[in-house]
């Protein structure tokens, strides 16, 4: 098997894409995927500030390394959860990358500590608060991200969604017509009001299958498994028939996923009257001030929960 591009020996076969890669093509084709999905959506331009949610995992900093590779100037937060070995180790992938990789780039590392900042580890949260871990993680880890975004004026935050991630979502708010969800989904989500980060997904354009290769040639050290708290077995069992429907006919996930943004109202046209419905609905949070439909935000409830643990 042979590079389709410079006919030196492949590395990686792309069903989906009728080619074949050597390493450095197929890196060529991943930032080039990249860049697509950023100058498409209009996600952010050079001068731009960008703060990556990573985790850790394959899809959090491959999108680091590519974003700085392009040239991009991007950091990274990490929130450690507390949960033990897990977050142990994930931190410590993430601490070499920014210290071998993005530091020498200009590149820096924030962290957020859950058991610092909120008090408890997310496990223990979770049982004061009686909500499932990934709710309460879900809550912190969105709250965090945007108040750091926010405060150290970042211009938008960018998360490592992939292809399977998004498809397999889509899957889900299509089998049940979620419309709310739907209007949502777009990986260009705009800075709705004063307080609100912009949220993009850069690698929307690439599969897990095509980012776990650009770790592995590029010599990203990430952690591979799940978080052991997380459940999400509907949206593994989404993925697992995507994967099938794939194998069969090739393109089967780009072209659902990529066929409705096209549809999609979601689309740049749309992003306006998207800030404008967010604008009339958010307001900021009676304790936090950071913008919500309620009175008090999830995360400010989540925490006066946990502070007074109720009797049921
Ligand atoms: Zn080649
Ligand atoms: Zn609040």
């Amino acid at each position: 098997m042979n590079c389709t591009k410079c006919k030196t020996k492949a590395v990686i076969k792309l069903p989906r894409h009728h080619a074949a890669f050597c390493k450095g093509c197929f890196n060529g084709f991943v930032h080039d995927q990249v860049a697509r999905a950023i100058k498409s959506q209009r996600m952010f331009g050079k001068d731009d500030r960008i703060l990556i949610a990573v985790s850790g995992g394959k899809d959090s900093l491959a999108l680091w390394d590519i974003l700085l590779k392009l040239g991009y100037k991007a950091d990274a937060l990490y929130v450690n959860l507390g949960i033990g070995d897990y977050s142990q180790r994930s931190h410590e992938k993430v601490r070499r990358f920014a210290e071998v990789v993005a530091a020498p780039l200009g590149a820096m590392l924030h962290t957020h500590t859950v058991e610092q900042e909120e008090g408890a580890g997310i496990r223990e949260l979770s049982m004061l608060v009686h909500r499932p871990t990934c709710s309460t993680c879900g809550t912190i880890k969105r709250y965090q991200f945007n108040r750091a975004a926010i405060e150290q004026e970042y211009d938008v935050m960018a998360t490592g969604h992939n292809l399977d991630d998004e498809a397999a979502r889509l899957l889900g708010n299509v089998l049940h017509w979620q419309e709310d969800y739907l209007d949502k989904q777009g990986p260009s989500l705009p800075a709705s009001v004063q307080g609100f980060a912009k949220k993009v997904k850069p690698l929307y354009r690439l599969t897990e299958r095509e980012l776990a290769a650009y770790c592995v040639l590029n010599k990203i050290d990430y952690i591979v498994d799940e978080c052991p708290m997380a459940q999400g077995a509907k949206t593994l069992l989404y993925k697992e028939v995507l994967n099938r429907l794939e194998t069969e006919s090739p393109g089967t996930k780009h072209t659902f996923y990529w066929g409705f943004l096209d549809r999609s109202r979601n689309g740049i046209g749309n992003q306006t009257a998207m800030a404008d419905k967010d604008q009339t609905a958010l307001h900021p949070c009676a304790t936090c001030g950071q913008p919500t439909t309620a009175e008090v935000c999830s995360y400010c409830k989540l925490m006066a929960r946990a502070k007074t643990p109720s009797v049921s």
